[in-house]
């Protein structure tokens, strides 16, 4: 896949590169993680920059019905509370 072209980074004027990322997605009680997304990365403060492609592509994966997602593997994800606050 052809690279990507990025403006430099809107908060903090670094480079921006196109990376494979996985992305956490958390939406009406569903956490999804979507694997190698690819990213605009800033190579100074890690801002994430997505396309208007890719991230319609990630909205419609987060509005998908179970049926519908192709699951690749499941995790389990530890839930915890701040022992003070
Ligand atoms: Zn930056």
């Amino acid at each position: 896949m052809k690279k990507r072209e990025y403006a430099d980074c809107y908060f903090c004027g670094g480079q921006v590169r196109e990376k494979k990322v996985d992305v956490i997605r958390h939406w009406d009680g569903r956490i999804i993680m979507i694997e190698d997304v690819p990213a605009g990365v800033c190579e100074q403060c890690g801002e994430r920059y997505y396309w208007g492609a890719v991230s319609e592509e990630m909205d419609r994966i987060m509005r998908a019905s179970e049926g519908e997602l192709q699951v690749k593997r499941e995790l389990r994800v530890p839930v915890v509370a701040l022992a003070a606050t």
